[in-house]
């Protein structure tokens, strides 16, 4: 049997998107059949990369979008031309070409596009300390504020587009944005309408299609730009951030049902355990952004809210073995955080706080809390008999 060739349909789409991507729809023969090879390539079968008999020195894929381009202007998709060989849609191409994401959303063609985007940041000098200019040829960055969204990821099924890219506007604490991964903040501007909306709408797209997004930061010198790749791991509505895990390799599956469920809602008491192999890839900032999603954002003891002053604490340390799982967490203020450490102060299995028996009384530490009763989801039973355990052993009096 002969080897499988790529079916005419896939070729017709391919040329589609290639000629709806060209300036005015309109390339040279030669230069359409290429844009397909350099955006499609890595799909070729095998049988694709052999040759018909009958034309020795081409391969059949490049015979063969010959072929599909002659079906394509009987069908009225393209232009007839007389004369020098340019393939340009007709009006019928360009809705044809527009309808190729009609039909739901077609998550592979976006998928390549982007490892497209990709590899063409790599070929030229990337990822790292690149010209902006760069990345606005390559379509990885329009000089948005905040969220890139391309209009041509807006479809029936995506009205509000996809995003493709994050800046990090140097608005961001640097704890926030790390060589693993970073959390960001939904843009909050000044602009009128539901424009704030629609980005927040694009990013839940990338993240319900599992899509390669661009992480932009301020490379070296600053007028560069250095770009990680990664995925949305997470989003939390609540606390109106996003978690982003960077990877050079494969991309994780897309996320479940649950998984996007437990993002959007916020009102189960438990986050789904699925998340294994989105959670595989080490991130530094994934503690503090489970902690923040789980128990809000305020110090537990003090209810400081101040964005920037509060963070995510170990019940039980790192180097005791605490998990980073967030019901070994609590959000604390810096100096509440400082002062559980150092243990002036802890909570124990009843929730009740407790200050230390020849330090600061609680009200001296500026703990206004008496106990943790007031948090909507709470620690695990475990880290709280740990730590309390730990604590009491090194209470004066207790053996
Ligand atoms: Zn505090």
């Amino acid at each position: 049997m002969a080897p499988k060739l790529t079916p005419h349909q896939v070729l017709r789409k391919r040329i589609l998107s290639v000629l709806a991507s060209a300036a005015s729809g309109s390339l040279g023969a030669t230069e359409a059949k290429n844009r397909v090879n350099d955006i499609y390539g890595h799909l070729w079968t095998a049988g694709d990369k052999e040759s018909f008999p009958s034309r020795p020195a081409e391969t059949k894929w490049w015979s063969r979008l010959g072929t599909e381009h002659a079906r394509m202007s009987e069908d009225e998709l393209l232009e007839k031309h007389t004369g020098e060989d340019v393939w340009t849609l007709s009006p019928q191409g360009w809705a044809a070409a527009s309808a190729l994401t009609l039909d739901g959303y077609d998550r592979q063609q976006e998928l390549e596009r982007r490892q497209e985007m990709w590899q063409a940041l790599l070929n030229n000098g990337g990822p790292t300390n690149v010209e902006r200019g760069l990345l606005n040829t390559l379509g990885i960055f329009e000089g948005q504020p905040g969220f890139c969204v391309p209009a041509m990821t807006r479809t029936p099924a995506t009205p509000d587009g996809v995003a493709v890219s994050f800046l990090n506007t140097g608005k961001h604490y640097d704890d926030e944005v790390t060589p693993t991964g970073a959390i960001y903040h939904y843009p909050k501007t000044a602009r009128k309408g539901r424009h704030d909306e629609s980005e927040v709408n694009a990013a839940k797209a990338a993240f319900a299609l599992g899509l390669p997004v661009f992480f932009i930061t301020t490379g070296s010198p600053q007028s560069t730009r250095t770009v990680h790749r990664g995925y949305i791991e997470d989003m939390d509505d609540t606390q109106k951030v996003l978690l982003i895990t960077f990877t050079d390799g494969e991309l994780p599956p897309p996320p479940t049902k649950e998984e996007l469920e437990a993002a959007f809602q916020l009102t189960d008491d438990e986050t789904p355990e699925t998340y294994s192999l989105r959670k595989n890839r080490p991130n530094q900032v994934r503690f503090a952004f489970d902690v923040y999603k789980r128990y809000g954002s305020e110090c537990a003891v003090c209810g400081l809210a101040v964005t920037g002053l509060v963070q995510a604490a170990h019940l039980v340390p790192k180097k005791d073995g605490g998990s980073d799982d967030a019901r070994n967490g609590l959000p604390l203020c810096a100096n509440h955080h400082l002062a559980f450490d150092r243990k002036y102060w802890c909570v124990d299995t009843d929730l009740n706080l407790h200050a230390k028996a020849d330090g600061p009384a609680l009200d001296d530490l500026a703990i206004i809390r008496a106990d943790l009763s007031h948090l909507l989801r709470l620690p695990h039973d475990d880290a709280l008999a740990k730590v309390w355990t730990d604590w009491m052993a090194k209470q004066p009096g207790t053996a």
